[in-house]
């Protein structure tokens, strides 16, 4: 197990799109109990591949206060999605930054577990927002491009002079 580099806002990689992963062998395996290991250690309760500069389709979540509930998500597709739901979200490439976003309240996904096998989750509330955030992420979108143009030139700028004094 390693710990991976999180890429953070700006960062151009984080435009990349993610390709469908062909087989889920002991490589995609080791890559997704890396990126565990890393969301739990950063902490956050969510990852996408593309945050660690692997594009591929890959998210790894856990909402559990314990950090017991690891969930993982290859491939993943969202096969309904109904209501609305507002949520203060933050994010691991976005450090220190919260932002009100709306996006489906309810949404059913479609993917496979870590050992390859296929199944569908219904979610609602946090896991419904987490998943939307993770798979947004796998389409190079960040939840600050659902901020005014404002708002995230104030973000861009804030994560630039961070960068700075982080050297
Ligand atoms: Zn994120």
């Amino acid at each position: 197990m390693a710990l991976l580099n999180i890429l953070h806002f700006p960062d151009p990689r984080l435009r990349n799109k993610a390709q469908p992963v062909a087989h889920v062998d002991d490589a995609i395996r080791g890559l997704v109990d890396d990126m565990f290991e890393t969301m739990y250690d950063a902490p956050g309760i969510g990852l996408a591949a593309t945050q660690v500069n692997v594009a591929q389709r890959i998210v790894v979540m856990d909402l559990s206060l314990e950090k017991n509930a690891p969930l993982c998500l290859i491939n993943p597709e969202i096969v309904s999605r109904s209501g609305t739901e507002e949520m203060e979200e933050g994010c691991l490439s976005v450090p220190g930054v919260y932002e009100t976003v709306q996006r489906a309240g309810r949404v059913t996904v479609r993917a496979l577990n870590r050992d390859g096998k296929p199944f569908e989750l219904d979610s609602d509330g946090l896991l419904a927002v987490c998943i939307q955030h993770e798979i947004d992420h796998l389409e190079g979108k960040l939840f600050v491009d659902y901020l005014s143009e404002l708002k995230r030139t104030r973000v861009r700028k804030r994560m630039e002079k961070v960068r700075q004094h982080t050297l």
